[in-house]
């Protein structure tokens, strides 16, 4: 393959003047090099002319997120880390610059263009054998839970490690779809590796749910210190907490799980405002206000409140008990009205959008994106399991959420722009996994080298034509990634270069 080649650097000022293609040579350059073992990040940040090997992913267009894209642009990678982002030219002259003369860079070259992972923020990979499920049609919501539940029944008493294998599976499929990183809700204690056995970066949600009050304390809380403690044993790298859902779980443990998580230090992810029933009234009074007639007595579960007629939505009901917060993101969103919609901006609360998900689970609306993006909310896309959605390719979602914002009257120019940040930067965000030092969602120098590759038409000639160029990716990207890099790895390569797949390292 023509895509991948070995760079010689050359440090004079001459032949930094000789153009590019003189700079590209078909042999290693190799020459003294004084340079020994791993440098530290200070070490890094300050000392590249001791790194003594660069890749350098190199493509018509780059789509950073975190700055301008970047036209014939190109990625540094040193190790697991970003070392430089810019125009292929710039970044060259930097490597040439900064680098000992004896330091290798290869470059792999690719054709589409290049975005940062993607990152699925709303999925349970454990499901992934399930697909019968979401290929089925259901009259509503519930009989599509009846219809998930017989099925879950039977796989639960099939020999082997069905939940592993399943998860397993699935994690493959993220990382063939470019994802590097996901919210991963786990219910089966077995599927618990699923990201960890492919190097993915992410959080894997222990999901709780079916508890009233009175065994919760008896019986939820102990059995939630003993899962959490074998999963800690097991050293699996980013755990979370998925108090399921309102309609699911009692007051006390939304009470309890956020609390308990806090100390712990893990992040919450909660199915919210999915389903009909959790709907509350017109939405245009604050809660303070409205909330009066209902928060001084203690309410045995969501479900109690709305029989005894309060129109208070889930979202007001969970926010009232102090369930919300930064550390928290919710799945779907759907019946959120415009006071709902402030309280989650108001406690700093994201949402995973499912489109398609919530049409095959008969939710009977889909969420309103064009408020959601003209009001500023938190915004990411999940593809949630299989059960529900006929892929666990971000991108389906993403193209669907194009055509939802459009007919639901979202006119913008900036419409791609946004969806980009939303498969990326924003499941970072809603995560809280966009800042230090292991920032996901973006491309830029010191950041983990995670990268995806996207095998679409590339014109860059005027702005209009990199405007479609964008609009294709999100409209019509799925199924075309080619290459996915984790950590500086190349995690997938169907045929994008002339390089060997490396393996995940070994979960601990
Ligand atoms: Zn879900």
């Amino acid at each position: 393959m023509e895509n991948t080649r070995n760079i010689a650097l050359n440090s004079s000022s001459s032949a930094t003047q000789s153009g590019l293609d003189d700079d590209l040579d078909s042999s290693t350059n190799a020459l003294n090099h004084d340079s020994s073992g791993a440098l530290n990040p200070l070490e890094q940040a300050t000392n590249a002319e001791k790194l003594t090997h660069v890749t350098l992913y190199s493509a018509p267009l780059v789509i950073p997120v975190t700055g301008p894209l970047l036209i014939d642009g190109a990625i540094a990678v040193s190790g697991s880390r970003v070392i430089h982002v810019g125009t292929r030219e710039w970044v060259l002259k930097v490597l040439r610059e900064q680098l000992s003369s004896s330091a290798q860079v290869e470059e792999r070259r690719w054709k589409g263009v290049i975005t940062p992972g993607l990152v699925n923020a709303h999925t349970h990979l454990q499901y992934t054998n399930m697909r019968e499920v979401g290929e089925g049609h259901y009259a509503n919501f519930r009989g599509w839970a009846d219809g998930f539940n017989v099925v879950y029944e039977q796989l639960q008493h099939q020999p082997g490690s069905i939940w592993r294998d399943s998860a397993f599976d699935g994690a493959r499929q993220l990382v063939e779809n470019g994802v590097t990183a996901a919210a991963d809700i786990v219910t089966d204690p077995e599927a618990v590796g699923a990201l960890a056995s492919q190097g993915l970066h992410g959080i894997a949600y222990w999901e709780v749910m079916n508890w009233d009050n009175q065994d919760w304390q008896t019986a939820g809380v102990p059995a939630l210190m003993e899962q959490i403690g074998a999963m800690r044993q097991q050293r699996i790298p980013s755990i979370g907490i998925s108090p399921h859902a309102p309609y699911t779980l009692a007051s006390e443990p939304f009470v309890e799980l956020p609390d308990i998580a806090r100390q712990l230090n893990m992040r919450l992810h909660i199915h919210l405002a999915e389903t009909p029933l959790e709907a509350g009234g017109d939405g245009t009074t604050l809660t303070t206000y409205s909330a009066a007639t209902w928060n001084n007595r203690d309410w045995e579960s969501y479900k109690a409140l709305k029989n005894a007629g309060m129109d208070a939505s889930a979202i007001q009901f969970l926010d009232q008990l102090g369930s919300l917060g930064p550390d928290v993101h919710i799945a779907h969103g759907v019946w959120a009205n415009a006071e709902d919609r402030r309280i989650l901006r108001q406690r700093g609360v994201g949402v995973a959008l499912c489109p398609r998900s919530n049409r095959i689970t008969v939710t009977q609306k889909d969420a309103p994106l064009r408020e959601y993006l003209e009001e500023g909310n938190l915004l990411s896309v999940g593809t949630d399991s299989l059960s529900s959605s006929p892929s666990l390719d971000v991108l389906d979602d993403v193209s669907m959420l194009w055509d939802l914002a459009r007919e639901q009257g979202y006119d913008r120019p900036d419409l791609a722009h946004r969806l980009i940040r939303m498969m990326t930067l924003g499941g970072a965000a809603v995560m809280g996994l966009h800042v230090g030092p292991g920032r996901l969602g973006q491309i830029n120098a010191g950041a983990p080298a995670d990268l995806a590759f996207f095998d679409i038409p590339v014109e860059t000639h005027s702005p209009a034509d990199v405007e479609h160029t964008l609009e294709v990716l999100v409209r019509q990207g799925a199924g075309t990634n080619r290459a996915t890099v984790i950590n500086g790895r190349l995690a997938y390569n169907r045929n994008a270069f002339d390089a060997a797949e490396e393996p995940a390292p070994a979960a601990h």
